[in-house]
């Protein structure tokens, strides 16, 4: 059966993920995120009504306006029930820092409300008939929860959403699916990880380093996924530590659902071994601790910056960046010009900045095996700036396409 794919958003960047699905009658929406930059970016309104909404994971570039749709439609929200949970926490945040800045809304509360009452929770190898389709979730690898969607009528297509095929602290890698038509992330386009080992040790003793001279460190997170490894990674070292930001109620969250990550002992093991940041008393402690842990994973906000403030200027201490930092946000300010905009006002930073490659996202050569062991024969990259790059290993053997938002096409389904 044909159907008809149309990006709204996030094929060509890392951001505002969104697409929809028209064919059997119906109009399917796969994501729907928003860009959290100053101000937030938006995919292409809905073409009207949506019948049913497919969330691969929780985090803002891909959920950030489910709201929009949900909430003001009565469709079906798949997800598993973990994305679900998170997703409301990240949407109610994303509300609150568009008062916070002012900038318009792009839903109500009673949406996000509205939201949670249409998710229909599923987990990794439940199936759902759909007409003539039957979808399956399948473990993405990215972060506890995320899933792949593998749409099956005549034909198959899997779309990975974000996927790490290398095994992590918090989740197993993804399994490759047979299948006809392959949407996939390309995120690290021309760009592998270095062995995951030698990135840990450098980590690790680099953090020594600094505690030794009597620094404070301060490693910036995001709080779905990226918090927890960096807390399981750390959970031995026997220092001060503090966690703040909202990865304290995703971590909570996690524990929750164990089913959903590799070792909840070992994570709440890691949870017992950091102080955790409640108000602006313990605050206060943790800035005279040795390693902060802490939201924004790219300095745009949170608590990260009132610790920058004070710890900034001293050359002992050190900021670790230890995730994607994407264009035009602070984080990759401090990296390319060792400044960063606080309160408005750009300021240099005078402690020690390095950055640490702990990607959720898999690596271009582990895309490219991916590819190979789904063996389609249609590759779609999307949520990539540097996609082309695929080219050169993909373009001999399968039909590699580079869509652009707006630009519907066709496909056997
Ligand atoms: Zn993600
Ligand atoms: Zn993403």
């Amino acid at each position: 059966m044909k159907m008809k794919f149309n990006f709204l958003g996030g094929a060509d960047i890392v951001g505002r993920m969104a697409m929809t699905i028209e064919g059997d009658n119906k109009t399917m929406l796969v994501e729907y995120g928003i860009s959290p930059t100053k101000p937030p970016q938006y995919p292409l309104p809905v073409p009207g009504k949506i019948d049913h909404i497919f969330l691969t994971h929780s985090h803002l570039d891909h959920c950030g306006m489910i709201p929009a749709v949900c909430g003001k439609q009565n469709c079906e929200l798949f997800t598993t029930p973990l994305s679900a949970e998170i997703s409301e926490l990240m949407m109610y945040d994303s509300l609150k820092i568009a008062k916070a800045e002012g900038y318009p809304e792009p839903y109500q509360a009673a949406d996000i409300e509205r939201t949670m009452q249409h998710v229909v929770p599923l987990t990794f190898e439940d199936t759902i008939e759909l007409g003539h389709l039957d979808v399956t979730l399948h473990s993405a690898g990215h972060v506890p929860g995320a899933t792949m969607f593998e749409f099956k009528g005549d034909n198959s297509t899997l779309y990975t959403g974000d996927i790490h095929t290398e095994d992590q602290k918090l989740v197993l890698g993804a399994r490759p699916l047979d299948c006809k038509n392959l949407f996939i992330e390309g995120t690290y386009g021309g760009r592998n990880h270095p062995p995951k080992e030698d990135t840990i040790n450098a980590f690790i003793a680099k953090i020594d380093e600094v505690i030794d001279r009597g620094g404070i460190v301060i490693v910036p997170v995001f709080a779905v996924g990226r918090t927890q490894e960096i807390m399981l990674l750390l959970k031995n070292l026997g220092y001060e530590m503090w966690v703040d930001g909202m990865g304290r109620s995703v971590t909570n969250l996690f524990l929750d659902y164990p089913e959903y990550i590799r070792n909840a002992k070992s994570l709440r093991a890691a949870k017992r071994t950091f102080n955790e940041v409640r108000n602006a008393g313990s605050r206060k402690r943790a800035i005279k601790g040795q390693i902060i842990v802490t939201t924004g994973g790219m300095l745009d906000g949170g608590p990260v910056l009132s610790y920058l403030h004070t710890l900034k200027d001293d050359p002992k201490n050190a900021i670790l960046l230890v995730g994607y930092q994407a264009d035009d946000t602070n984080g990759r300010m401090l990296m390319d010009q060792g400044c960063i905009n606080l309160d408005g006002e750009v300021v240099k930073v005078a402690c020690e900045v390095q950055k640490f490659d702990f990607s959720a996202h898999a690596g271009h050569d582990q895309i490219v095996q991916f590819i190979r062991d789904c063996d389609p024969e249609n590759v779609i990259f999307m949520h990539s700036e540097t996609r082309e790059l695929f080219l050169p290993d993909l373009q001999d053997d399968y039909h590699v396409m580079l869509p652009e938002v707006n630009k519907p096409f066709e496909l056997d389904v």
